[in-house]
């Protein structure tokens, strides 16, 4: 018999880390919804064309997008991100504007699988569309900050740029192009052919080789409009005024092409550099109008979850949720004592489990004890025939009690509370 694995850059969650994702996500939504936003939920899949917006030149689309043609002939692919889907369900579907909306799930990119780095990744984000205000950016980047806050996460930076209106940028595109191109023969092979496609993504790379051209070139703040330059120190601003602490970097440019003004990565001090990303967004004005809807301001960030989880095991925050039940119910005389408890004890909401296929007094308590339970219900065939359980604390010296099983129910809320 063939066996299987998972594909390279994919896995599974098992209990107790489920958990842990699960409760991130509650996290979140908490953070997210008291401030507005409302959860969306798009397909995982999508015309290919949703995605192009990206950028023909963006890794993303161009060497790692899980697309294919469906059997109707529909040229699709599992989402990357979730950005350009949340920005075509609102050309669909036009909700009031402002649109605060958030998001969770996977995202699927074919990239080189490391620590952190994963073909299938979740994201949580939210996004913002219909308004032009400095002071959403500012809020955007603070539920972010107060979301890592949440968590118990101290180590991470936030990082914060503008990318200048869209002419700013293009100029800017423009003079680093001259730049590069002059240095062309210092650069690693790798940048040179970043050039071809993407000037400002040269700026990304972390090679040694070309720290000395990057570090002479033009920087983008030379190239802000006033009105542009005005923006961003309305951010700053803000950000001060909320306490939110953050460090500039005129060479963040963020790996996708839709980003216009505003630009932010939340990095983690405990990942290595290639993987200290734990978060990340910014301004997109155009992208909805790429995707066929009414010019539409746009603002919104993404958080890794697989790699913001390694950063808390870094530093120890964020720990699993415990999950052990309550009461485990140990049966050695048949197993139905043990169906008609759980059954009873759970209706009444609490958390409660039971050892199958009559296996021995021994090892039904030893199970109890790796349940993490705190009372252990027992009915052998003594307690069978008089019709009563015995409730033996598991965490504490107290004495156990042998009740009729009518009182079974409120002697375990007593001792459990
Ligand atoms: P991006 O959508 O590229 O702006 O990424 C936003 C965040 O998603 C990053 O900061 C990472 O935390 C996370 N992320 C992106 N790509 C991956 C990946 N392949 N594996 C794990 N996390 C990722």
């Amino acid at each position: 018999m063939p066996t299987f694995r998972t594909s390279p850059g994919m896995r599974d969650v098992l209990a107790p880390d489920s958990a842990r994702f699960r409760h991130f996500t509650t996290v979140f939504a908490d953070v997210v919804e008291a401030a507005g936003y409302g959860q969306v939920i798009p397909p995982l899949l999508e015309d290919v064309g949703v995605f192009a917006r990206i950028g023909d030149a963006t890794d993303v689309v161009a060497k790692e997008m899980y697309d294919f043609v469906d059997k109707g002939e529909r040229h699709v692919a599992l989402r990357p991100e979730q950005t350009a889907s949340v920005c075509r369900a609102f050309v669909q579907h036009r909700p009031a504007v402002p649109w605060k909306a958030w998001y969770s799930g996977p995202n699927f990119r074919y990239e080189k699988p490391q620590r952190g780095r994963y073909r299938q990744f979740d994201q949580v984000g939210i996004e913002v569309l219909g308004v032009d205000d400095p002071y959403l950016d500012a809020e955007v980047i603070t539920l972010g900050w107060e979301f890592f806050d949440r968590l118990g996460l101290r180590g991470v930076t936030l990082v914060l740029n503008s990318l200048g209106e869209p002419a700013d940028r293009g100029r800017y595109v423009e003079a680093l192009r001259q730049h590069f191109e002059a240095h062309a023969d210092e650069l690693s092979d790798v940048s040179r052919e970043t050039l071809a496609r993407n000037p400002l993504r040269v700026l990304d790379s972390k090679r040694a080789q070309d720290a000395p051209a990057i570090a002479a070139a033009p920087r983008i703040g030379e190239f802000w409009s006033v009105a542009a330059a005005a923006h961003f120190a309305t951010v700053q601003r803000a950000l001060d005024a909320a306490g939110v602490p953050y460090t500039l970097d005129p060479l963040l440019v963020r790996g996708l092409d839709y980003y216009r003004r505003t630009t932010f990565e939340f990095q983690a001090a405990s990942l290595e550099s290639a993987q200290n990303a734990v978060g990340g967004g910014g301004r997109y004005d155009g992208l909805v109008e790429d995707l066929g809807g009414p010019p539409t301001p746009g603002i919104g960030f993404a958080l890794g979850v697989d790699r913001t989880l390694i950063a808390c095991d870094d530093e120890g925050a964020f720990p699993p949720p415990p999950v052990a039940v309550d009461a485990f119910v140990v049966d050695t005389a048949g197993g139905a004592d043990a169906h008609a408890i759980t059954t009873e004890l759970r209706r009444a909401g609490l958390r409660v489990d039971r050892a199958f296929e009559g296996r021995s007094m021994k090892s039904q308590m030893k199970s109890a004890d790796r349940s993490g339970a705190r009372l252990a219900v027992i009915v052998g065939t003594d307690e069978a025939t008089a019709g009563t359980a015995v409730v033996r604390p598991l965490r504490s010296d107290a004495a156990q009690t042998t009740v009729a099983r009518a009182e079974l129910l409120s002697t375990v809320q007593e001792a459990l509370s």
